[in-house]
């Protein structure tokens, strides 16, 4: 085979094996696609137990199930439980709404003053519109609990012997109430907003601001209704009066857990990344846009699994997309090498009929010198002699003169075909170049975790072996550790996973920010770092772990102003003489398993 078909060769089988990379990077986004839809449906705990039954069902089908058939058979059933959910949450709006409109209507019979029944009465109007939309509820009782406040001061102002008209409103255990169908209503209303009684009810001062009231439920709708105003300002004053500017990035984030809006912004932000990051082809951007829209238009509960069904569906498209993308590439690659093979066989040609002009002109010139002699030696006279060479002479230029002809034509027709050669070689290049590019700008992303932007599990395991074979080869020091928080499992249950993503994120930078370039950190899964350190002593690696582990455990870390101390344990372990890299990785595992052992917060050594 030529050179120039064996670069070709080569050339080819580089791509091929691109492609097989491209395919495994295809299982990997269908199986972060699963995985998204699994978290996403843990996301959704809690919203309504038929609604959780199905998405409990969605995660088996997903984990170890048939997915077409499984899935299929679920969400027809899903569907329906979300619709009922969604039915119920709507009768509830409608007698809540009717139980707002009859505390409004108790607070205009108080007879308030001009100057009052005006707000009241906007307020009612407003009413229907607002009520409908749970969002719109905290803002509903804060300002109806400001109206209540006004309308009591001034009742209060004219009748000081009466009790207050809040307590007369709910009344307490002695007094009966005038509406106690209003009271049943507020319990009611409180029970809709768990997320918010969780948070109001026991903000600090709202335990001040109540009176000691037993538990009937009127009560704990009173402190509902008469605090939900103010209970979120003043949180975040006490944040910021408490939290100095270089602790506020150490502020974890409020995240009750149940309700849909807590999650949302998370939701919604990972689907629009994961959007932004699907190049369709222009086939499937109108369903790209309206996703898009459907998404930045705000999701719910029951929008979630059909917007996840449909995105599951144009990540499909993708990778399809993608393999024809590369299958129509290979075709042009293909096409273009055809050419020049054409190119080729017809340059070759022209040096073929180059060599048999030679030839011919070589035979030619003979022909014509053997006949020129031959005509001297017959020749009689000067005169016929000068003829015979004359003629002899035309022939032989007019001989020379078509063959520099033709020649020159052959070598115009090589020079355009080398031509046409050097620009498809260019353009391949240029083609073969913008695939590299894309190529790398994909492993890039999926080398990286997208929570701390630290390098992720499959960069780690490039990076690993990397090492391990320079550590090999020139020999020093290379030292491993597996570093994981401490209770993080806690951490999440008690401020939610956004507080509990935060620290992850914040633990991720602080250690990075500890390490030399040489050295590599990475998130192994979880809430489980791993590091290396080339060219490092072992006593020397003990001392950074030790700095490492005190620097994550005086993070000022807070929340609603209460300092919250996060620590981690760690593993750490040089590889010696015939080590595996399997082999120090579970050697570090396990001094790290001792240290959890011994206590958590310290670093064990293997
Ligand atoms: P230990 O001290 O023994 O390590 O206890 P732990 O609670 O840290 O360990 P466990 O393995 O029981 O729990 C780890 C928790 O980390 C459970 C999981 O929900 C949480 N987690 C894993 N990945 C993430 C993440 O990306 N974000 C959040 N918020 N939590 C995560
Ligand atoms: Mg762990
Ligand atoms: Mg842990």
């Amino acid at each position: 085979m030529s050179e120039e078909a064996e670069r070709w060769k080569e050339k080819y089988l580089q791509l091929v094996e691109r492609q097989d990379q491209l395919e495994a990077r295809w299982e990997q986004r269908v199986d972060l696609l699963r995985r998204s839809l699994v978290r996403s449906s843990l996301a959704v705990e809690g919203a309504d137990p038929a609604v959780e039954r199905c998405l409990h069902a969605m995660r088996e089908v997903l984990r170890d199930g048939d997915l077409d058939d499984g899935l299929s058979q679920l969400v027809p059933r899903l569907e329906k439980a979300v619709l009922d959910s969604e039915r119920h949450r709507q009768e509830r709006a409608i007698r809540l709404t009717e139980a707002l409109h009859r505390l409004v209507a108790q607070l205009l019979a108080l007879s308030p003053p001009a100057e009052l029944r005006k707000p009241i009465k906007r307020f009612a109007k407003q009413l229907a519109q607002r009520a409908a939309q749970l969002r719109e509820l905290p803002g509903l009782l804060g300002e109806l609990s400001v109206l209540q406040g006004q309308v009591l001061t001034l009742q209060e102002d004219a009748a000081p012997q009466q009790s207050g008209f809040l307590k007369r409103l709910f009344g307490n255990r002695d007094m009966p109430l005038p509406t106690p169908i209003a009271s049943a209503e507020c319990a009611e209303l409180a029970g809709q907003l768990p997320e918010r009684e969780d948070v109001v009810l026991s903000a600090e001062p709202l335990a001040q601001a109540n009176e000691p009231a037993p538990q009937p439920v009127e009560s704990e709708a009173l402190a509902l209704v008469a605090e939900l105003a103010v209970a979120e300002p003043l949180t975040e004053r006490e944040q910021e009066i408490e939290a100095p500017p270089e602790v506020a990035a150490y502020a974890l984030p409020d995240s009750p857990e149940p309700a849909f809006s807590v999650v949302a912004d998370r939701v919604e932000a990972t689907l629009s990344n994961l959007l932004d990051n699907l190049h369709l082809p222009e086939q499937h951007q109108p369903q790209l846009q309206t996703l898009r829209a459907r998404i930045q238009h705000g999701l719910n509960w029951y929008e979630l699994v059909p917007v996840l069904d449909d995105l599951a569906m144009l990540m499909i498209a993708f990778s399809d997309q993608g393999q024809r993308d590369f299958e129509s590439y290979l075709q042009t690659l293909n096409e273009r090498l055809s050419a020049m093979q054409e190119n080729l066989v017809a340059a070759h040609q022209g040096h073929n009929d180059g060599r048999d002009a030679a030839q011919a002109l070589d035979a030619e010139l003979r022909e014509q010198v053997g006949g020129l002699q031959q005509s001297m030696r017959q020749a009689t006279d000067l005169t016929s002699l000068k003829r015979v060479v004359e003629a002899r002479l035309d022939g032989l230029l007019d001989t020379v003169d078509t063959y520099r002809q033709q020649r020159s034509e052959q070598e115009q027709k090589l020079g355009e075909r080398l031509q046409q050669l050097v620009s498809r070689v260019g353009s391949l290049e240029q083609a073969a170049r913008g695939l590299r590019g894309h190529l790398e700008e994909q492993r890039q992303k999926a080398l990286q975790d997208p929570l701390t932007g630290l390098p992720n599990r499959a960069a780690w395991n490039e990076r690993l072996d990397l090492e391990f074979a320079r550590w090999q080869r020139y020999g020093g020091e290379l030292l491993l550790a597996v570093l994981d928080v401490d209770h993080f499992k806690r951490v999440n249950d008690s401020y939610g996973h956004l507080a509990g993503d935060r620290v992850l994120k914040i633990i991720g930078s602080e250690l990075r920010k500890r390490l030399r370039k040489t050295d590599f950190i990475a998130r192994f899964g979880g809430e489980e770092f791993v590091v290396l350190l080339p060219n490092t002593p072992y006593e020397a690696g003990q001392q950074l772990m030790e700095s490492l582990r005190d620097s994550i455990g005086s993070c000022p870390f807070h929340f609603k102003g209460e300092r919250i101390v996060i620590t981690l344990s760690a593993g750490l372990t040089a590889f010696g003489e015939g080590d595996t890299t399997e082999r120090a990785f579970e050697r570090a595992d396990s001094a790290l398993y001792c240290a959890k052992n011994a206590g958590r917060n310290r670093v064990e050594l293997a």
